[in-house]
């Protein structure tokens, strides 16, 4: 694998290319060379013998007795000089005249063979012969002269001597500059390399520059860095997307955490506490319902600037989900963070215009205190929540976290599950309040309200309870035992020929319920209850949660002939005529309008024109909470038709209903 790699390597590969090229090309250059020296070697050896044996024959011949030409010491000396071997003469029969040097090779008796080329006959001599001739050009003798090829040989072999050495100097230089110009060339793309890898590990900070005058390399480099600017403003808005809420761009969950955490463990040793504060939109469900999701996104935007804005720059709001927003105060004490939510309550409780609707919200807070409720992200949230459901409960603008609270929440948990143990063993109780008729100040129906009558707590009031049953899903438990009740005491009176109807209260969990129909349709049938002696309060919310089947469930309801009325008309926000398209009967008016509205000019107004308007749209209107005469003379000045409250009668056990009916309708 290494050696693989190894063999990867830009360098190297262009070394071996370089070593294969050099290979070829040298093995070219040292014979292709070699040759052609040696062939000068050789021609000019053989031109320089033919010349010396020609003019040698030429000085031997000319006369008519071949021994008074033979210059012996010329012969003498020419082999002296060392390149003639030997010389021999012979006669025209073949007979030896004369002899110089080297005479034993070859053998007189032995055939002379002259050579052609350079090297033949492997004796190291060049053997040549030439015809002598007389004055008359008459055949004589003939010479016969002996070569050394050695000094030739010799300068052939140091040819190719020397060729290989420039060959091999001139390869060791192409490899060394190969490599060396091959390092030069790879070490910007290696620079680039570590770069790039420093970008993979998540750097992207350090700018991408090579120094290289390659331009592709120069290129590649500018689009390294290309792609780390893309990379970085990538990562930047990936990284704000993960750490930011979508809608309000606030700082989300894990941001804040991390802030919280970091600050609180930086400052452990120190003596400033830090707030956490938990701050939930009170209206908020119903505007998004009735007003759509449009309407209501802009009111999360326009309430994380509002909160945004009654802060320090120091402090960190984020938007926990829905309409639940938590806002980090570090370094701060009660009255200062008590100054911050007072400022927001106030903020948040301006009425407002959003998309051409005037929006009230109101916010419940829960503060939580570092290091005194918690000292970690997880806790603070934790207590600041619970400290918010218990200001939203209590229907407080905020609260501070105390130890009480979780007993609370513990006993809300052991309350549920008394509760179902109270539905299942008969410790709810009913309680009847009558509904009278402003005209003719008869009773028109009665509106059961439920009791539980705990073993050790005494009587607890629906409201205490209600709510929990609706969170921990008992409440279709409840509803179905107060159902019955109701139902069973309608045809008791029935049965003795008192016709009132029962008001039953639905909670908006119940109309999102399968068998409430089917289960309403078999009471009515077991108990033989005429259906228009049942009624149903639902509030405005009920329609919210699933209009359309809330819709279908209701018009059926009004079709067995039971009546519908809307509960609490007023404190939602829903309008007559949104209303104005399921079967509703009945109308009440809630409680705090009627209260204010002796003393309220504008509660009045409100009043008059709900009674008004539902008169229009064919529904009958009842004044929840009448408790004094003037306002049941205001009431009847504005033509309501049914009154309700402690003015006639507080809600009542059966056996003092009973009472009371008979001693004020004798
Ligand atoms: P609600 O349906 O608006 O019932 C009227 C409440 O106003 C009753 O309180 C009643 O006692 C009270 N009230 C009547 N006249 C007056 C008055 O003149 N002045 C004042 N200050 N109050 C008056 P209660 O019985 O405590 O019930 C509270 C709420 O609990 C009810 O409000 C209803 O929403 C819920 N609830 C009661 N019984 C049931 C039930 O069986 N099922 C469901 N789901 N909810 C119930
Ligand atoms: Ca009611
Ligand atoms: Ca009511």
């Amino acid at each position: 694998m290494k050696v693989k790699r190894f063999f990867s390597n830009l360098t190297v590969r262009m070394m071996i290319l370089v070593i294969i090229m050099h290979v070829v090309f040298l093995n070219i250059l040292y014979f292709g060379l070699g040759a052609v020296v040696e062939e000068g070697y050789k021609s000019q050896f053989i031109d320089y013998v033919r010349a010396d044996a020609y003019n040698i024959a030429a000085s031997m011949s000319g006369s008519s007795e071949l021994t008074n030409n033979i210059n012996k010491r010329a012969i003498e000396e020419a082999v002296l000089t060392g390149r003639t071997v030997f010389l021999r003469v012979l006669d025209n029969n073949n007979k030896v005249i004369e002899e110089v040097g080297d005479i034993n090779t070859p053998l007189i008796n032995e055939r002379f063979s002259e050579d052609f080329a350079f090297g033949h006959g492997d004796n190291n001599r060049y053997h040549i012969e030439a015809p002598l001739f007389d004055a008359n050009n008459q055949f004589l003798g003939r010479v016969q002269i002996g070569y050394d090829e050695t000094d030739t040989q010799e300068q052939i072999d140091l040819a190719y001597q020397r060729c290989f050495l420039f060959s091999m100097i001139y390869a060791l230089l192409a490899f060394m500059l190969t490599s060396y110009f091959g390092q030069r060339m790879t070490r910007p793309i290696q620079a680039l390399q570590k770069l790039t890898r420093t970008i993979a590990h998540g750097q992207y900070q350090t700018k991408v520059y090579v120094k290289t005058n390659v331009v592709e390399i120069e290129q590649l480099a500018h689009t390294v860095e290309f792609m780390r600017v893309e990379l970085v403003t990538q990562t930047d808005s990936m990284e704000h997307l993960a750490l930011h809420d979508s809608l309000t761009d606030l700082p989300n969950r894990v941001l804040l955490q991390d802030r919280v955490n970091q600050t609180v463990t930086s400052l452990s040793q120190k003596e400033h506490p830090c707030a956490l504060v938990v701050l939930d939109l009170n209206r908020f469900k119903e505007i998004n319902d009735s007003f759509g999701h449009l309407v209501g996104d802009s009111v999360l935007k326009r309430t994380s600037t509002t909160i945004a804005n009654s802060l320090r720059p120091s402090d960190t709001v984020a938007r926990l989900g829905g309409d639940e927003f938590a806002i980090f105060l570090p370094e701060t004490d009660i009255e200062s963070a008590k100054n911050v939510v007072e400022r927001m309550t106030e903020a948040l409780s301006r009425p407002f215009e959003c998309e051409g609707h005037s929006v009230v919200l109101g916010a419940s807070i829960g503060l939580a205190f570092f290091p005194e409720h918690g000292t970690n992200y997880e806790e603070l949230l934790q207590k600041a929540d619970v400290a918010m459901y218990v200001a939203k409960r209590a229907g407080f603008n905020s609260q501070i976290y105390q130890p009480q609270f979780d007993k609370d929440a513990l006993q809300q948990l052991t309350l549920i599950s008394e509760l179902k143990f109270a539905i299942e063993n008969e410790q709810l109780f009913p309680t009847f309040q009558p509904k009278i008729c402003m005209e003719t100040n008869q009773l028109i129906g009665v509106e059961l309200l439920v009791r539980w009558l705990h073993p050790e707590k005494g009587v607890i009031p629906p409201n205490d309870f209600i709510a929990s049953a609706e969170r921990s899903g008992l409440i279709s438990q409840l509803t179905q035992w107060v159902l019955r009740s109701g139902i069973k005491q309608a045809a008791i009176w029935y049965g003795i020929g008192r016709e009132i109807p029962v008001a039953i209260n639905l909670s908006p969990k119940n109309l999102v319920e399968e068998g409430l129909y089917q289960s309403i349709l078999s009471l009515l049938e077991e108990y033989k209850l005429p259906a228009n002696l049942l009624e149903l309060e639902i509030t405005e919310s009920s329609m919210f949660a699933d209009p359309l089947s809330a819709k279908k469930i209701l018009e059926a309801l009004d079709t067995l002939g039971i009546k519908i009325a809307i509960d609490d008309f007023g404190t939602g926000y829903s309008s007559l005529v949104q209303l104005r398209n399921i079967p509703i009967s009945i109308l009440k008016i809630d409680r705090s309008f009627i209260h204010h509205m002796a003393s309220n000019e504008s509660d009045a107004a409100i009043v008059s024109s709900t009674v008004y308007m539902a008169h229009m749209l064919g529904m009958k209107v009842v004044a929840e909470g009448v408790e004094n005469e003037e306002t049941l003379n205001k009431l009847k000045k504005i033509q309501c038709d049914f009154v309700q409250g402690y003015f006639f009668a507080k809600p009542m056990e059966i056996h003092d209903f009973e009472k009371w009916w008979q001693t004020t309708y004798p």
